[in-house]
This record gives C-alpha cells, structure tokens and sequence, in this order.
C-alpha cells in the first residue's frame, strides 16, 4: 500500500485453503489495503480474492446489534429471496422479521431454549454447525460446547460437503486424512497430476506453484471433465466423461501392473492387500475402460507409464473427485494408484487433498466433526473416550453424531423418534446455501423449534433464525487457521468489530455458561463447570492471551502432532507446518518416509468398483448439472460478494455451456436460460465456455438469486458422508 496507514497488522488470507499470509494496512480502523507476506505457502503472492476481496469486513450490511425473531413472523422459506432482494437493494433493514435486542436478552433467550430443550428431549435433540471459516480456537471450543453442553455428538461442518470421503479414503488407506506433501513440493516432481480440481480458480496461489513447474519442465496432467485454465499448461488433459472417476484410475492402475512398472520392492515393504487390487483391476483394461471414461486406451497407457516412471509424481485432488456418491471410491484409487507406483514418502510425491476454505484442515483438526474427538480421536472408541471425560471431567455421549445432511432429516424426522433434532446452533455456516437440495434443507431449518445463528452477516440461514448473534470478521480477531498443507499459522486483529459485534470465543462461552454442562450421569456437576481444561471459562477472547488460553488446551488435545507448535512459537514464526512434537522441531513438510500413521504402519488398499452417480439424465432431464466456485467468488458468496471489486468483477449468476450445446439449444452468451432438476430450479445468464463437456452445465453456487444448489441431489457416499454435489440430471430451456 502506497497510502500512508496508521499500522500494518499481519494474518491470514480469509478465502482459500492455501493460506497466504498477507498484511493488512490499516487506517482509522479500515483495511486500506492489503499486501503479500512472504510466507512458506505463498511467499508473498496473493490472488485476486486476497489482495482485493477485504472489504466485507466493512460492509454496511454487517450484523452489529443482537436480533430476535418477532413474535408471529413465519419462517416460510420462500421468504427468503424476497428480503435478500430487498437487502440487496436497501441495505439493512430487517426490521419486517426482527427486532432489536440487548445481548444478555439474546443470549439468555438463545441458550435458555436450547437448554429447554435438552432437558426435555435429550442432548440427542440439538445440533451445532461450526465453520470451517472460523479459527481453530472457536472450532475446538464450539465443538467442546456441544459434546459438554448439548451431551451429544451432533457437532459437524462443511468438511462434510468438501473432503469428507477423500478423509475417509485416507484415514483408511494410510492413517491420517491430511496432505502427505505440501503444495509447492511441486518444484520436486517431474509429473503433477491434478484430478477434479480447478487450481487456477479455487487455489490460485497453489496452481501458480503448479505453473511455474511446467515451465521448469514438469508434466502436468489435467483430468477432469470440465477443462479449466490449468489445461494451458499441461502436458495431457483427460476429459474423462462425468461420473467416470473409478474406470479411468483403474485402467491407470491397470497398466502400471500389467506393463510391470509396478515398484514391487514398495509394495511388498509398505503395502497390505495389493493382491486384491491387482485381481481387481485386471477387469480395468484401459481398452475396456475407453468406452467407458472417453480417454482413448493409447493415451490411459502414455499417462499410466509417464506416472510410474516420474521420479516424483504429486497427485492433487478437490471437489470433482469426492463430491460423488463415489467420492470415498475415487479417493481409494488415487491412494491405490501412488502405492503401486511408489509415489509416496518421499519429495515431489504423495497425495494431496486441495482443502477448500482458509481453516478446514484445522477445524476437523479441532474435532468439529460428529465420528472424532480432537485429533481424529474416535468418539467410539473407549481409550480416547475416557481421556477426553477425563480431560474435560463430564461426561461424553460414546456414540457417533449426526453429519450434516443426516440433521437436515433427523429435524424432519417423526416426533417420536428419539433422535429427532429440534433445536440448532450455527456458528458461521450457511447450510441454507450450502446444502444439497436446498428446498428440503431449508424447510428443515425453518422447521427447528429453536435456531441461533452467529454470523457477521444477515446470511440466507439467518434469516431463517431465532436468535441472531453479531459476531466478528476474520480481521477482527487473533487466532489460528492451519492450511492444506499443515501449516498452522497466526493472524492477529487488525481492526475493532463494528457496533455490538462481539469475538466469536466470547459468544461461545457466554452461551455455555447459559446452557450448563449436561451432566445426566453426574447430577450433582455444577452448571458451568467445564473440567480441568477450563477454556469455556478462560478470559475475556477478545484479548490476545484468552485466545492463547483455548489454544493451548486444544493443543494438549493434539499432542501428537502439534505439541511442539507453542503460541509464543507463532508469535514468532507466524506458521508452522505439523506433524511438530518439540520446540525445535522444524515441522514435517513431507511424512510417510518410511511408515504410514495406520496401526501397522502400512497402507491398506482398497479396490474399488465402478458405482453409478445416484440420478443420471434422461429423456426428462437430459443435462447433467456440475456445481463449484469461480475464481472471484467464495463458496456461499455471503463475504465476497459484499466485497466491492469481487463484486464489481462478476457481479451476476451465470451458467457455462460449451458452444455445441448452445447452439442446439439456439442460445449465445449472455441469454437467460431456466435450469430444472427434479428438486428444484433457477433462472439465470449463459456463457460459453467450451472446456465444460457437451451435455453438461456448470453453475457456480455462491449466488442467491440463482442458488444451484436448489437442484442439486442429497444422495451420499455411505462412508463419507458427502452429497454428490457433482452430478445430477436437469433439464434445460430458453428463456
Ligand atoms: Fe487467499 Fe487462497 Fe487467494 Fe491465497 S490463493 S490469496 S489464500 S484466496
């Protein structure tokens, strides 16, 4: 920034899961401007969202008084796009739905119906979402609240809708659900195989690392069925049709084997089952997969060989790959696929899970997740079971929670089911957007007897709640984020919350103190004693050293990989990559050199099968429709489109369509077109784009007006849980 600023305050980009670090440039409590900062994942370059997307921190659109839901005002969902409308046009007056509150009365009416409710229902009757926006601190002591206070598991966010079956492959396959080697390990590989993952748009700062490999003379090989930017710069493209995941890596398996480029001497060390695998694929020719996925045999065999022969071959992966029915299946193959080639534990190598949003990674890290505790802890299994009631001395539910999907149907369950949801408490989460089939999800929320949201925003969610709690941006607060690559980095508050927004840490324990622990098996547990860890009733969050307080819990929770990751230490070194067991450990930016973290250290593979997506087009709905993001828009689009030069630079919904299909349909760029799913339907702009496959369309999800996911299909992955936010049959028309 050229501008003459009060103070530079450094932190975390807010967006992505690459974790940039930058500098906010401060005057008279606004960020002015924002610079790079030459951190281990960005070295100071920023993308666009980064270096022009601060500005919703200072929307006039901020929540900034605590709001209740007028008596008598209906909660009728198509409501919804009427007051965004209205917002969007007159700014913030909410006044048709809420009223204005003081805090003790919100607070005292949010935690007070949910504690009613707990009490007359059973913990199993409310749920928590978290936010994989918020930092690690407020996902460990949200997740803390609800199996301490609420008394169940029912604690999830959206890692369920991103990399839920990717985790739950690798948690399987090799022990541990993240990255074995960082994103600009790149500059190590001589093949880079980006899979269901458009880096150019959604991990900018990660795809230039992947660029600048290709110019040093790495292959890229980009294989997806929509051709994105990254398609300029790669070697071989496989535009492998939708929904063909599994046929095209076992064919790639396949060859490896059958043309004995298998690294046998790996496989035999560090391999259980490989020859189940091996019996599987033989059905997997890449002659007989050709028909199948569309890559001719010729060019399976050239990239199946390229692979195996590269000293090092990284894979990267994101949403195209576990948003399926599949998901946990396509994510097996990767895994299978790096193991019989050797390609993993060592540089240049490995698999790689692009993470979504700036604190996903941390988040579950966290345990804001219903099957874990903290730290991938099993919630059912009875060793950490017992560590964690005795760490936070009350009593914890030994079963599973509900994922997020599962909420949205227990809350539509019968009255007597025992475990139906009735009451809700979204931190930072907009599954009124986010969700699958967003008619149904939101006719859920709408249908909770009680629902408090905090958010710095009035989101679609919100408008839907009871109680609406005012809560503090990114840059209003010091915290944690840690990154894909297993960096946990600091950011430290730039700027005051506007009005009577308060730190997200603060709200938290003011509505725990409000719920009281539940404590069925100890009843005479005082309300509001919350174990020998005690951060719900650390100091005032908003200042530094009561946020270092949650921290350092969270960490005794996490010793076995981030231990030696002190707050004094990030306040000194701002990231530090983990596994990180001692002060002067360095951090390890590559793992599995010479064991995987499964329980004999060996990568246990999986074979998988060919399994349809859930819903394939027809006569009546002959499209099939892809969701994802854009470059300048982040997921739900509640923080960047309120930001002005995002906003400015792709202001309208649009759907892209490759120019055969527009054509047939007698379309050109710019014209309004309906999209219909069995589930739902929007209206908005077409634009040609000639990399998304014939006979798809690609709509973005962040836009209200044209919410995609009001057609998308619910169905999941029975291991991860995800919905196949990737596939589903709609029809299209003109106009
Ligand atoms: Fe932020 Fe991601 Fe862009 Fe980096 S690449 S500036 S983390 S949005």
């Amino acid at each position: 920034g050229s501008q003459v600023v009060d103070k530079k305050v450094d932190s975390v980009c807010p967006f992505c899961g690459v974790g940039c670090l930058l500098t906010y440039n401060v005057k008279d409590n606004v960020i002015v401007s924002v610079d790079g900062r030459d951190g281990p994942a960005n070295h100071s370059r920023l993308c666009v969202k980064g270096r022009f997307g601060f500005d919703y921190a200072a929307s006039p659109q901020r929540l900034t008084v605590p709001l209740i839901r007028k008596a008598g005002v209906s909660k009728d969902p198509d409501l919804l796009n009427r007051l965004n409308q209205r917002m969007s046009e007159q700014g913030t007056d909410w006044s048709e739905v809420f009223r204005e509150a003081t805090w003790e009365e919100a607070l005292a009416l949010g935690a007070g119906q949910l504690k009613n409710l707990r009490d007359q229902f059973g913990p199993k009757a409310l749920a928590g979402f978290g936010s994989a926006k918020c930092s690690n601190e407020e996902a460990y002591l949200f997740q803390k609240l609800v199996r301490t206070g609420f008394g169940s598991n029912n604690v999830d966010h959206c890692t369920r809708l991103c990399h839920a079956s990717s985790v739950a492959a690798l948690l399987e396959g090799v022990g541990s659900g993240a990255v074995s080697n960082q994103v600009n390990d790149v500059e190590h590989s001589d093949l880079i195989f980006v899979i269901g993952s458009n880096p150019t748009a959604n991990h900018p700062v990660a795809a230039t690392w992947m660029k600048n490999a290709a110019q040093r003379g790495a292959k890229i090989v980009l294989a997806d069925p929509r051709i994105t930017d990254l398609g300029q710069h790669a070697w071989r493209t496989l535009q492998f049709k939708a929904d063909t995941d599994v046929a095209m890596l076992n064919a790639l398996i396949h060859v490896v084997i059958e043309e004995g480029l298998a690294d046998q001497d790996f496989i035999a060390k560090r391999a259980n089952n490989y020859e189940a695998l091996r019996e599987n694929v033989q059905g997997y020719s890449p002659e007989a997969m050709a028909p199948i996925c569309g890559i001719p045999a010729e060019t399976l065999r050239e990239v199946a060989r390229a692979f195996a022969k590269a000293k090092g071959a990284m894979i990267l992966w994101g949403m195209g790959v576990s948003q399926h029915v599949h998901g946990t299946d396509n994510a097996r193959c990767l895994i299978a696929l790096v193991t019989v080639t050797g390609q993993i534990g060592k540089p240049g190598s490995g698999l790689h899970p692009l993470r979504g949003q700036n604190n996903v990674q941390g988040a579950s890290d966290a345990g804001l997740i219903p099957m874990m505790f903290p730290n991938y802890q099993r919630v059912t299994n009875a060793a950490a079971h017992a560590w964690f009631e005795d760490f936070w001395s009350t009593p914890l539910d030994a079963q599973a929670g509900y994922t997020v999907v599962e909420i949205m149907h227990k809350i539509l369950a019968p009255e007597n089911d025992p475990h139906k949801v009735r009451g809700m408490y979204i931190m930072g989460e907009n599954p009124a957007m986010s969700d699958p089939d967003l008619n149904h999800a939101r006719h859920a929320l709408a249908s909770l007897e009680h629902l408090v949201v905090q958010d710095i925003f009035m989101t679609e969610t919100a408008w839907l709640a009871d109680v609406v709690l005012p809560a503090t941006a990114w840059p209003e607060k010091n915290g944690t984020v840690s990154n894909t690559d297993r960096m946990v980095q600091l950011g430290k508050q730039a700027i005051a919350p506007p009005g009577q927004a308060k730190p997200d840490l603060w709200i938290i324990q003011q509505m725990a103190q409000r719920i009281g622990a539940y404590a069925s098996h100890t009843p005479s547990a005082p309300a509001g004693d919350w174990g020998r860890g005690r951060p719900l009733a650390c100091g005032y969050a908003g200042e530094f050293d009561g946020v270092a307080q949650v921290y350092d819990e969270m960490r005794r929770t996490m010793h076995t990989a981030i231990s030696g990751i002190t707050w004094e230490r990030l306040q000194r070194e701002s990231s530090v990559t983990y596994p990180c067991l001692s002060a002067d450990d360095p951090g390890a930016p590559t793992v599995f050199l010479d064991h995987f973290a499964t329980e004999d250290g060996r990568v246990n593979l999986v074979p998988a099968d060919i399994i349809p997506a859930n819903e394939r087009p027809d006569a009546q709905y002959p499209f099939v429709l892809i969701t994802g993001r854009q470059l300048e828009h982040w997921h739900t689009g509640s923080m960047t489109r309120r930001a002005t030069v995002l906003d400015a630079i792709e202001p309208m919904a649009t759907a892209s369509m490759c120019g055969g299909d527009l054509a047939q349909l007698g379309l050109s760029t710019g014209d309004v077109l309906t999209i219909e799913s069995r589930r739902g339907q929007v209206t908005l702009h077409v634009r040609r784009d000639d990399g998304t496959p014939q006979g798809a369309v690609f709509v973005p999800f962040a836009y209200y007006e044209a919410a995609a996911n009001l057609m998308t299909n619910a169905a999941l992955d029975p291991y991860g849980k995800i919905p196949e936010f990737k596939y589903c049959a709609v029809a299209i028309r003109a106009g």
